[in-house]
C-alpha cells in the first residue's frame, strides 16, 4: 500500500464510523463486479456503505485530497461494467441509503438511492400510484442505478425511459459539494436542464445520494396476446405494423434460441420450432383493451403467424412476462455471455436482428437475441466458452460486429445498459470527433482529477480500441 492510500484509509477511519468501512478481502469481494463479471476487476483499497448525503462528502472530500478513485455503486445488477472496481479505489456502495417516502398528493416520492426499483413499485402501489420504469432486474436493481444508467425496460414502449420520471435529485460532486438539482415541480426551465445530464452520467459526474420521482395512477390490469410466428421477418414485420399504429404497453421479443434456454428452464410449453415470438399486452380499459389486442392479434396473423394465444387473466399474462424476464438467466445457464443492448430505428429492427443471425453464423458463434421491440432495443446474447481461446476470440468479435451494425442502420451501440467499461472502446465511432469531446469538456468541468468512476465510459483521449478491447 503506498503511504498516500494509508492516509486515505486512515482519514476514512477517523471521520466515518466503522461499521461503514469494508477492509477484509472476502467481504470486498461481493463488490467488485456487477453483472458483467468482468475477470480483470480490479482490487479496492475499502468499500464504503454511507448511510447520509453528508458521509458521502466527506468521502468525496478525502478521495479528491488524496486522488483516489471512486467507483459508485448501487446493487451491482449492471451489465456493461460500470460499477466494476478499479485498484485502489473506494467503492462507495449506497445500498444502505433506501429510505422511501411517498407523497401521494404532489404524486410524486423521494428514494434513497438504494431502495430497489420494486420496492419504489410498492411503496407507490400502497397508495394506488405506479413508478413505471420496471427493468427486467427489477426486483434485485437500485432506484440511483436506474438514475445513473436512465434504465429501461419492458412497457418503455408505452410509458418511457427512467428520465422520463426524474424530477429532481440530490448529487454530490466530485469537489464533495452536495447540490440538490430540480425538485417535485412537473415544470421548471429555470437555468440549464442539470438533472437530465446526471440521468445516465453512470457515475462519472456526481454521486446521487437522494432522487425525486413522478409517479402516476395504476395500471390498469393486463390484456396478453402471445404470438409465434416461422421467420425473423415475419415477426419483426409484425413488430413495425403494430407500432404504426398503434402503443401496446408491453411489445417483447425473443428469438429461436432463447424461446429454446427459456422453455429448458420453465417448460412452460413455448413453441420450440418457432423462429420468433411476441408478447404484447395492452393496459387500457376492459373494452378498448379487447379492440386494442383483437387488432393486433389481427395483425399478427396477416404477417404469418403460427400461433396466436390470448388472455385477460393477469396472473397467467404475467407468467409470460416473467418467461421474457427471466431469458437472461436462462441464457446464462448455457455459457458465459457477453450481452449487447444495441438499438436502432424501428424500421431497421428487421435488418438488426436478420443481420445479428448472419454475424452469429459467420463468426460460428450461438447469439440468443431478445428484444424491447417496441422499442427497437435489442439484447443479443453472445454464448461462449471463455476457456476455449478461439472461441472467446470469435464471441469478442461478433460483439464488435453487432455495435458496428447497429451504427450503419443509423443505430446506437446501448439502449438502456449504458456504455461502462465494456462498450467504451465503441464509444468514439458512435458518438464522433465532436460529440466526444463535449463527453469530455463536461467531464473535465464537472471532475477535472477524473476521481469519478475513472476507465468507465470516457476513455484517456490518446487510448485506442486495440489497447481496451479484451
Ligand atoms: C437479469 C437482468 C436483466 C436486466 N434487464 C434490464 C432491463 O430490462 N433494462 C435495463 O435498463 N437494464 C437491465 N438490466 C441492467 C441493470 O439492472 C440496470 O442497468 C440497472 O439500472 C443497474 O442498477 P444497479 O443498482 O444494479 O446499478 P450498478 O450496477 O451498481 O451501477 C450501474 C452504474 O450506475 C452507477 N451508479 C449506481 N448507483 C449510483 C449512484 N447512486 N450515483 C451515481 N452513480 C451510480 C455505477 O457507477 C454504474 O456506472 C438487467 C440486469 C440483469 C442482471
Amino acid at each position: 500500500m503506498t503511504r498516500n492510500d494509508a492516509h486515505t484509509l486512515e482519514e476514512l477511519e477517523n471521520s466515518l464510523p466503522a461499521e461503514i468501512l469494508v477492509r477484509d478481502p472476502a467481504s470486498m469481494e461481493a463488490y467488485r463486479r456487477d453483472r458483467a463479471n468482468d475477470p480483470h476487476a480490479g482490487v479496492p483499497l475499502v468499500v464504503v456503505r454511507p448511510t447520509t448525503t453528508e458521509q458521502v462528502q466527506r468521502v468525496v472530500l478525502i478521495a479528491a485530497a488524496h486522488g483516489t478513485p471512486i467507483v459508485p455503486r448501487g446493487a451491482g445488477t449492471g451489465l456493461s461494467g460500470g460499477s466494476t472496481a478499479v485498484d485502489r479505489a473506494i467503492v462507495l456502495s449506497v445500498d444502505r441509503m433506501n429510505t422511501i417516502t411517498v407523497d401521494p398528493v404532489t404524486r410524486t416520492v423521494v428514494s434513497g438511492p438504494g431502495a430497489l426499483n420494486a420496492e419504489v413499485k410498492a411503496a407507490a402501489a400502497e397508495h394506488g400510484l405506479w413508478y413505471p420504469p420496471d427493468p427486467s432486474s427489477f426486483e434485485i436493481c437500485s432506484i440511483g442505478g436506474n438514475v445513473a444508467t436512465n434504465a429501461g425496460g419492458l412497457c418503455c414502449v408505452k410509458y418511457g425511459v427512467t428520465t422520463d420520471y426524474v424530477l429532481g435529485m440530490t448529487v454530490v460532486l466530485a469537489d464533495g459539494r452536495a447540490v440538490k438539482l430540480g425538485g417535485p415541480r412537473l415544470k421548471d426551465v429555470a437555468g440549464m436542464s442539470l438533472t437530465k445530464l446526471f440521468v445516465g452520467s453512470e457515475g462519472t459526474l456526481g454521486v446521487i445520494t437522494e432522487v425525486q420521482l413522478r409517479l402516476i395512477p395504476a395500471q390498469n390490469p393486463p390484456t396478453t396476446l402471445v404470438a409465434t410466428f416461422p421467420t425473423l421477418e415475419d415477426t419483426t414485420a409484425t413488430v413495425l405494423a403494430i407500432t404504426q399504429r398503434m402503443r401496446p404497453s408491453m411489445l417483447e421479443f425473443m428469438d429461436h434460441a432463447t424461446i429454446n434456454a427459456v422453455e429448458d428452464a420453465t417448460r412452460m410449453g413455448l413453441d420450440r420450432d418457432a423462429a420468433g415470438m411476441l408478447i404484447v399486452q395492452s393496459d387500457e380499459s376492459t373494452e378498448a383493451a379487447v379492440a386494442e389486442i383483437s387488432l393486433i392479434e389481427s395483425i399478427c396473423n396477416a404477417h404469418g403467424a403460427t400461433e396466436c394465444y390470448t388472455t385477460d387473466d393477469p396472473e397467467e399474462g404475467e407468467a409470460f412476462v416473467t418467461a421474457r424476464r427471466m431469458a437472461i438467466p436462462a441464457i446464462e445457464r448455457h455459457g458465459a455471455v457477453l450481452l449487447e443492448d444495441v438499438g436502432v430505428p424501428l424500421p431497421r429492427l428487421g435488418d438488426l436482428v436478420t443481420g445479428i443471425a448472419e454475424i452469429a453464423r459467420r463468426n460460428d458463434v450461438t447469439i440468443a437475441t431478445m428484444a424491447h421491440a417496441g422499442d427497437g432495443n435489442t439484447h443479443p446474447l453472445i454464448v461462449h466458452d471463455p476457456s476455449d481461446a478461439e472461441q472467446l476470440a470469435r464471441a469478442h468479435d461478433a460483439y464488435g460486429e453487432v455495435m458496428s451494425l447497429a451504427i450503419e442502420l443509423g443505430g446506437t451501440i446501448t439502449g438502456e445498459h449504458g456504455v461502462g467499461r465494456l462498450k467504451r472502446p465503441w464509444l468514439a465511432d458512435y458518438l464522433g470527433d465532436d460529440v466526444l469531446e463535449l463527453n469530455h469538456l463536461i467531464k473535465n468541468a464537472l471532475d477535472p482529477n477524473g476521481i469519478l468512476n475513472p476507465g468507465s465510459v470516457l476513455a484517456p483521449a490518446a487510448e485506442t480500441r486495440e489497447s481496451t478491447a479484451r
